[in-house]
């Protein structure tokens, strides 16, 4: 059980912020929050309570799209668009993974970031190696991340050191989610994307995802030339979406990554099947692929989470993320000739937290029930000439913090992280 003290701070809703400045947010010994309060409830009297004093303490993030085996190339390649980026940089860096010990010493030093960055829930692409997404799922658990990993398949356009033949992956597919056995770190099928992954793969894995109850990641309408790319792959579907509708892998556990260019029709899809679309802001910019309106999806009433997508995105922390995400609004108002609005900070702040919640099952915000994931973040080291009002300081602290600013993190109901 937790009790702490500080300024509590949520995202009950999209474009809303709770607030409750000294108050108290209260968990079991489950991790399960039971309230944020004003007052300290009197059956609470003489409890050991962590005041945490003038600290901002807020929901921490989910990072719902991201590849681990890239975290090596943070900030390479970045001259090229997608393909010549995959081709170049991404594939040989993730050929490397092969060798365990490399994987675990990655691993390690990954998982420990993500935590000290307040990002204790994740949706995450290994590589297509068995092992090291066993040790990637096994360093995540013991740092406190909580969420899915998923052994990448992919048995064609990898070249030489990076492909399965189509028999090894469904196997080693196989093998490893009868190996995955951790509490916080659960298996997610994972089609790299269509140009790397054979029909027959595909709909191997669309059986796989259905018969273990498994949710699906992948990629959708990221860049021009790819879209052009699964078209030519896939002549008898007119959108991209329509391939991975075909194997049954699109439904409402399934996150899609960038969408950047979908249509009226792809997002409807969307809509429809209630699929996730993973706004990566950071990496869309980086590789050039586009800007996606995200302000239009939220209109149109399309699920939205946001993803680092390191290493297409250059930053593993989520506040960066989330500043990310406003900038790239900002840009496609512009775009739209100031028609379409853009991100405000507590839309993009729910979009990395609350927005995420769903695919958990579980509700938006501090709700009572949640498991508890927050940070505690000390501002004090910034200055300004005037008091300024606890919103101001969220708002400053998504574009500006001191090193070593996030002094706790609680990863369902567990301080995992303390300085
Ligand atoms: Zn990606």
């Amino acid at each position: 059980m937790l009790i702490l003290k500080g300024n509590i701070i949520s995202s009950p809703k999209f474009g809303e912020l709770s607030i409750v400045e000294h108050g108290y947010l209260i968990s079991d010994v489950e991790g399960k929050i039971i309230g944020v309060f004003s007052t300290l409830p009197k059956e609470y009297d003489g409890k050991e309570v962590k005041d945490y004093g003038d600290k901002l303490i807020m929901q921490s993030f989910s990072d719902m799209h991201l590849h681990a085996p890239q975290y090596p190339m943070l900030g390479m390649g970045m001259d090229l668009q997608l393909i010549d980026w995959l081709n170049t940089y991404t594939f040989p860096t993730e050929a490397n993974f092969k060798d365990n010990d490399l994987a675990r010493k990655i691993y390690h030093r990954l998982a420990l970031e993500l935590i000290k960055n307040g990002t204790t829930r994740v949706a995450m692409f290994s590589s297509l190696h068995k092992e090291a997404t066993l040790i990637l799922m096994d360093e995540l658990e013991k740092a406190g991340v909580c969420g899915y990993v998923g052994k990448v398949n992919m048995d064609r356009n990898g070249g030489v050191d990076l492909e399965e033949t189509t028999e090894e992956s469904i196997k080693s597919t196989n093998e490893w989610l009868k190996e995955c056995k951790f509490t916080h770190v659960k298996p997610i099928i994972t089609p790299r994307f269509t140009p790397s992954c054979t029909n027959e793969l595909m709909e191997e894995l669309g059986k796989i995802a259905k018969e273990h109850d498994l949710p699906i990641q992948s990629h959708l309408s990221e860049n021009t030339g790819e879209i052009a790319w699964v078209k030519e792959l896939h002549p008898d579907c007119k959108e991209y979406w329509e391939t991975y509708k075909k194997y049954n892998l699109w439904n409402d556990k399934t996150l899609m990554a960038h969408c950047v260019h979908s249509s009226l029709k792809e997002r409807t899809a969307m809509k429809d099947a209630g699929v996730y679309v993973v706004h990566c802001a950071a990496s869309n910019n980086n590789l050039i692929s586009g800007v996606a309106p995200i302000k239009l999806m939220k209109k149109e009433g399309l699920r939205v989470v946001l993803g680092s997508d390191i290493a297409g995105g250059d930053q593993l922390s989520m506040f960066d993320v989330v500043a990310s995400t406003i900038k790239a609004s900002k840009n496609r108002d512009i775009m739209d000739k100031w028609e379409s609005g853009f991100l405000s900070v507590e839309e993009a702040y729910y979009l990395g937290t609350s927005a995420a919640n769903s695919f958990f099952n579980e509700k938006e915000g501090f709700a009572k029930g949640n498991k508890l994931h927050c940070l505690v973040l000390d501002d004090s080291d910034l200055v300004s000439v005037r008091p300024l009002s606890v919103k101001e300081r969220f708002e400053r602290s998504m574009y500006l913090r001191e090193k070593d600013a996030i002094k706790a993190v609680i990863s369902d109901g567990r301080i995992v992280y303390n300085i």
